[in-house]
């Protein structure tokens, strides 16, 4: 049952870099390393040493780091075994429901294709959170870049169905520019609307909109709910659609929005 520590270092225009820090073993993982010097910097103040890199996927915004990382510290790098090929310096491969451990914390491992075709999440459920890089994002989701929206759709099925209270540490701050596409897609929705609040306060006050939790996005984020007749009929279709093709058209408009 041993919890980690997390420590978020925003990088370049709008990425998040995660540490993760396991106090009984000292065990340090950080995830999506888009550069190397804020991790180095960051693991310094706290008298961390990196023990692993963590990759949700091989996109250079968030794997950037991995090489001078390695270098530096001759951490493992822990990927999708899928990917292995496109993922810099891996040398531990996982896939769907591995367990890996950060010293005495467990992660299980969910494969979430979509933006990417070798896309994974990892869920501390010990600690409440999930790290799903850019398959989630606050009140949207990534592109799909190499996966079908039935592909998504399942992945975010996946994610949709841990515990409510799970922290979600996604890969970007995109939550004011998705708000602005939910709002206009669930006018209605109470919950958006009080998400959209915070998020205001907290951009104005140059704070992280994110975690934010599977709750949170279950009752506010428009591509989560896709099987509700409110988000069918505001795409025009009517309630009880397929939910692939609401989806499908959801991330169509948010394309060309
Ligand atoms: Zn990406």
């Amino acid at each position: 049952m041993a919890k980690i520590v997390v420590e978020q270092i925003p990088v370049l225009s709008d990425n998040y870099v995660t540490l993760l820090h396991e106090a009984g073993s000292g065990a340090t993982a950080v995830v999506d390393p888009a550069v190397p010097e804020p991790v180095i910097e960051r693991l310094d103040a706290k008298g961390w040493r990196l023990t692993h890199i963590l990759n949700t996927h091989h996109h250079g915004d968030h794997t950037g780091g991995n090489l001078e990382l390695v270098r530096r510290t001759g951490c493992a790098v822990v990927g999708a075994a899928r990917d292995a090929g496109r993922i810099p310096g891996i040398t531990v491969e996982v896939g769907e429901g591995d367990t890996f451990m950060l010293g005495a914390a467990a992660a299980v491992v969910l494969e979430v294709p979509g933006h990417t075709s070798g896309h994974i999440a990892f869920w501390f459920p010990d600690s409440h959170a999930v790290f799903c890089g850019d398959a989630l994002f606050s009140l949207g989701c990534g592109r799909l870049f190499e996966g079908s929206p039935e592909e998504m759709w399942s992945s975010l099925k996946k994610l949709r169905e841990l515990p409510p209270t799970t922290l979600v540490y996604c890969g970007h701050e995109y939550t004011a520019g998705n708000g602005r596409f939910a709002r206009l897609v669930e006018r209605d929705n109470p919950a958006l609307h009080a998400r959209l609040e915070q998020v205001e306060r907290l951009r104005a006050a140059n704070r992280p909109t994110v975690p934010t939790t599977i709750a949170e996005e279950r009752a506010a984020n428009p591509f989560l709910r896709a099987d509700t007749a409110a988000v069918a009929k505001a795409v025009g279709m009517e309630p009880g659609t397929d939910p692939v093709r609401v989806f499908a058209e959801l991330r169509r408009r948010k394309d060309a929005f």
